[in-house]
């Protein structure tokens, strides 16, 4: 019973493992699968949000 607590991507509702790299949401507190995902969820204006507001991390 090790399991660390994953993420879920917000759009599609995949668990994204742990160690693999994802889109975080800081604005938001949310983490997405990449970038498709993260831009099918956040619908308008994405281009200057995600300059503003999203990373790539590992999880
Ligand atoms: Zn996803």
């Amino acid at each position: 019973m090790d399991a660390k607590p994953t993420a879920i991507c917000t759009a599609c509702n995949r668990v994204l493992n742990e160690g693999r790299s994802v889109t975080y949401d800081l604005l938001f507190d949310l983490y997405f699968c990449d970038d498709a995902c993260w831009s099918d969820w956040y619908a308008e204006n994405w281009a200057e949000y995600r300059r503003k507001w999203t990373e790539e991390v590992d999880l």
